[in-house]
């Protein structure tokens, strides 16, 4: 079993806890220290439970956190090579550093972990997949496009995590400048809740349990167009999904 739960998840923070029996880690660390405790506790895991934390890539909302949240929980920050040299003067003096590289599968929290490349804009964006004993969550939080790497890790899952970032035309008519309403619609930006309902359709099958749809944005999307597009995508197929917000932690789904 895999226990999965979005602590907070929007360009402002992300942090997600997936775990097994013995223990977990955390993917990203967007929030301070005491945000990332009292989100954990608001859940009812325990602090002794998270044995490291792997990054995805440098952004602030997801690495705003990682010195002071590694050096208080005294754990290794699973990190690819390029990633940690943009963040190591932010982070400080971090306990252990335990350097990934795409495609390799490394253990952390008593899971298989491997990381995957995904077209985002930044130095070594990764996405990953956490398998125990059959079980197997991925989470991909920022991704401009669905490429065929992403379709082909995130076939034949148990749980998927990925983000429903924007609506194309509220985005447009959005008031963000056009420099970053382009950087955010391109391939190496954000996906849409259009591209993320096509992946799903894509990804469904008999063994999928759940679906966490994250880092939507507050300003170009809202829930009720997240869930116009997810329940024309899942609906058919029964797959419940769960919408991660940026200012609560989401339930704690078991995946079995
Ligand atoms: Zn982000
Ligand atoms: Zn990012």
């Amino acid at each position: 079993m895999i226990h999965l739960c979005a602590l907070g998840s929007g360009s402002s923070g992300n942090s997600f806890y997936i775990g097994a029996e013995t223990g977990g880690v955390l993917m990203d660390a967007g929030f301070s220290a005491k945000e990332t405790f009292s989100r954990l506790n608001a859940v009812g895991i325990a602090l002794s439970k998270i044995k490291g934390i792997v990054i995805s890539h440098e952004h602030s909302d997801h690495v705003k956190g990682l010195g002071p949240v590694a050096r208080k929980l005294n754990i290794p920050v699973h990190i690819s090579h390029s990633t940690l040299s943009q963040v190591a003067a932010r982070a400080g003096t971090l306990p252990a550093i335990r350097v990934f590289r795409s495609g390799e599968t490394f253990e952390a929290g008593g899971m298989e972990v491997t990381p995957f490349s995904i077209p985002h804009d930044a130095v070594d964006p990764c996405a990953f997949v956490f398998r125990v004993n059959g079980t197997s969550v991925a989470v991909a939080t920022d991704a401009g496009s669905a490429t065929t790497l992403i379709r082909d890790k995130m076939r034949g899952l148990s749980h998927i995590a990925i983000e429903s970032n924007h609506d194309v035309a509220m985005l447009m008519a959005g008031p963000y400048p056009w420099e970053l309403k382009q950087r955010i619609a391109s391939r190496s930006g954000h996906l849409s809740n259009e591209t993320c309902g096509e992946l799903l359709k894509e990804l469904i099958h008999p063994g999928l349990q759940g679906v966490t749809l994250a880092h939507i944005s507050k300003i170009n999307n809202n829930a009720d167009l997240v869930r116009l597009t997810a329940d024309d995508a899942l609906n058919a197929s029964g797959v419940p999904y769960h919408i991660a917000t940026q200012d609560a932690p989401g339930p704690l789904v078991a995946v079995e």
